[in-house]
């Protein structure tokens, strides 16, 4: 018998697996195909704070002041990011060189000022800049830009590193850890849960939910129901350049994030949709990734000069109203939520430390409202 069962091998999983293990609790995680290799290994890894411009343009102010309860669990993550490396003595490439969200027409710039108010009221440090200012900050930008918002508390991490650094750290402190092993089915035991598995009966007190954009139908086998999807997302990586972007560099013209990685590769990105195949994998769309790029090379010239090497297209979890759904479910005692969309990497870390805490009776730290994330 465990205490936890940990459902998902991406980054929530494996540091929600460390977390328990470093408080000595019994785990282990459950992961159907190999470590890190659904969004979490596939993502752009962007650390973000500020609100995202695209859905605050398409869905207004009052998604906007909606999602603004979720800045204060991207906050804590970021400090959790800032001292990830030296708790796990590994380096993941994190570093703090802050975010830039560029405006390309005078219009844009005051949908920039006005989500920046919202921003600065949760606690956010957001820096209103000129033209100029901002070809001061960044001159490799284009020289067409209106202006734009610094933010210092963003950054970037290698998303190639980060679940294995934490699953092999888990795996020290005495978790167990099992790849190609599909949670099918659950159920209530005399003591706590039973976990049908490829691999066998699992049985636990706890069952934390980390399964990323399947964690719809892990709630669906503990009887709830939840509308969390999959949606194919793209994002594609340059060959290593000379350093060029030195921030993560987001437009307010259409959905674009930028950032230059340690090897001097460019990623691409920005949550362009991807297609399905008639197996319902997802695959590259050749017209998003065209005006992805376009974007990419109108917001840095430069770019026009490196190669691009690959696109792909993964899952990511997502549900409409961007809401993370962290904690114990009602109904369900014993039954934990570890899920927050879209830029859940970002937010893995803080997400991990909540729901470990909560799963042992602790009172979390953290300076988020978890009443806004209550899993309903
Ligand atoms: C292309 C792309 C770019 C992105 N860019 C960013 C970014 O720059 N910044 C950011 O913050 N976020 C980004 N995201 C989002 C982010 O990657 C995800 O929100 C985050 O990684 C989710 O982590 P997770 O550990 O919760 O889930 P996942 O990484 O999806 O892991 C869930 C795991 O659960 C396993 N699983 C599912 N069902 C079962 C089952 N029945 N039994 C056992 N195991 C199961 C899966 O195999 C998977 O490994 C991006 C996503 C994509 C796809």
């Amino acid at each position: 018998m465990y205490d936890t069962a940990i459902i998902g091998g991406g980054l929530t999983g494996c540091a929600t697996a460390w977390r328990l293990a470093e408080d000595g609790a019994k785990v282990i995680l459950l992961e159907r195909d190999e470590i890190n290799s659904a969004a979490s290994g596939a993502n752009a890894g962007s650390l973000h704070v500020q609100i995202p411009h695209d859905p605050f343009v398409r869905l207004g102010p009052d998604w906007a002041a909606a999602f603004s309860q979720t800045l204060p669990l991207l906050l804590d993550s970021i400090d959790l990011w800032r001292e990830v490396e030296s708790r796990l003595g590994t380096d993941l490439e994190v570093s703090m060189t802050g975010g830039l969200l560029v405006a390309a027409s005078e219009a844009e710039m005051r949908q920039i000022e006005r989500k920046a108010a919202i921003e600065r009221a949760a606690g956010v440090t957001v820096e209103l800049l000129s033209a100029s200012a901002l070809k001061d900050r960044a001159p490799y930008l284009s020289g067409r830009l209106t202006g734009g918002a610094y933010c210092p508390t963003e950054g970037k991490a290698n998303p190639l590193l980060c679940a294995p650094a934490f699953a092999k750290a888990a795996n020290r402190l005495g978790a167990s850890l099992l790849s190609g092993c599909e949670v099918a089915a659950i159920e209530r035991g005399r003591e706590g849960f039973e976990l049908t598995t490829s691999q066998g009966l699992v049985k636990a007190r706890r069952i934390v939910n980390a399964a990323g954009a399947a964690s719809g139908r892990i709630a669906q086998m503990a009887g709830m129901r939840m509308d969390i999807e999959a949606f194919p997302i793209q994002l594609s990586v340059t060959a290593p350049a000379a350093p060029l972007v030195s921030h993560l560099v987001y437009a307010a013209a259409e959905k674009l994030t930028l950032k230059q990685t340690r090897a001097g590769s460019i990623i691409i990105g920005g949550g362009w949709p991807a297609r399905l195949d008639a197996a319902g994998r997802p695959v590259v769309d050749p017209k998003a990734l065209a005006r992805n790029v376009k974007l990419a090379v109108d917001t840095v010239p430069g770019l026009a000069d490196v190669e691009l090497l690959r696109t792909w297209a993964a899952f990511v979890n997502g549900n409409a109203d961007w809401r993370p759904i962290i904690g114990e479910a009602p109904g369900a005692p014993g039954f934990f939520m570890a899920y927050a969309p879209w830029i859940g990497f970002t937010a893995s870390l803080a997400t991990a430390s909540i729901v470990a805490d909560l799963a042992q009776g602790k009172t979390p730290q953290t300076r988020a409202d978890l009443s806004c994330f209550a899993p309903r």
